[in-house]
């Protein structure tokens, strides 16, 4: 991969990079798109999927994460990506492997807080994989709102020559963000999984023209959340979308994020109010 991108880069071929887990969605490929606009007809659009082992922690769901190779390689083809990266374990990771890349600030809340080892997993994952495809732009998705931030920071902070771009979450009818993670859902909780964007609507609506104390439109969510039987919530958060700092007032252009559990299926969103 390395000695492909190297040889046509001295072409002056620009690289557009989008990391995925695989099974890819209309979300992953609302990205592939931007990629491609981002580095024109003549550049090449790279996509990698790779279950990153380091990034999920021994609870949760790498060994039944949803994947299906076929059918990605297929999505990838008619999207028009001109190179699929998909590496093994082996290769990622080989015997010894003893070296990660650790963000120590962005990646405290939120996601951080409740998955302690995740962002280490992310952080380290991507930094290898920007120096395998060494891209002159990577993409990546706001739905993911606190990992984009902290991909910046370490790119930013480490000196990585790619810019970094967020993308919009791209989302199901019902406002659903679309995620890999959404295949567990039963039908039931697919439906109940809604919750998630009707808690950012009623958060736009509460502060369209005021400022809201965060403990109020906490305690409202959380009331939204529990009328629905299989939804609990892990957390909400409201912050500053540059420092990602908590606010103690929220309104309009507050970040808003949140992670609930339908059933077993833990769901993450984001969006600005
Ligand atoms: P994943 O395969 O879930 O690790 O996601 C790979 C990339 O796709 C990340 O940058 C995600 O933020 C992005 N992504 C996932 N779901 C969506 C979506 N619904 N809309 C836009 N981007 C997404």
């Amino acid at each position: 991969m390395q000695r492909l991108t190297r040889k046509l880069k001295a072409q002056g071929v620009q690289f557009g990079f989008v990391p995925t887990m695989g099974y890819l969605h209309a979300g992953h490929i609302s990205l592939v798109k931007r990629a491609r606009q981002l580095v024109g007809k003549t550049g090449q659009v790279v996509v990698s999927i790779y279950v990153n082992p380091t990034q999920f922690a021994p609870t949760e769901d790498l060994s039944k994460y949803p994947r299906d190779l076929a059918q990605d390689k297929q999505m990838c083809r008619d999207a028009g990506v001109d190179i699929l990266f998909v590496p093994s374990d082996t290769e990622m990771y080989p015997a010894e492997f003893s070296t990660y890349v650790v963000e120590e600030k962005l990646s405290r809340r939120m996601e951080g807080a409740s998955r302690p080892t995740h962002f280490r997993g992310v952080t380290s994952v991507v930094a290898k994989l920007f120096n395998i495809v060494l891209p002159d732009v990577s993409v990546f998705g706001a739905k993911d709102f606190q990992q984009a931030a902290v991909i910046q920071r370490m790119v930013r902070d480490l000196h990585f020559p790619v810019k970094v771009v967020v993308a919009p979450t791209h989302r199901e009818r019902d406002g659903l963000a679309m995620s890999s993670r959404n295949k567990y859902l039963n039908p039931m909780q697919r439906d109940q999984a809604t919750v998630l964007w009707l808690a950012m609507e009623l958060a736009r609506k509460q502060v369209k023209s005021r400022s809201v104390a965060v403990e109020r439109l906490r305690s409202e969510i959380s009331k939204l959340i529990a009328t629905q039987s299989e939804a609990r919530l892990d957390y909400v958060e409201f912050f500053d979308r540059e420092t990602l700092e908590p606010v103690e007032m929220v309104k309009r252009g507050t970040q808003m994020a949140l992670a609930v559990f339908v059933g077993k299926t833990r769901l993450i969103d984001n969006g600005t109010l």
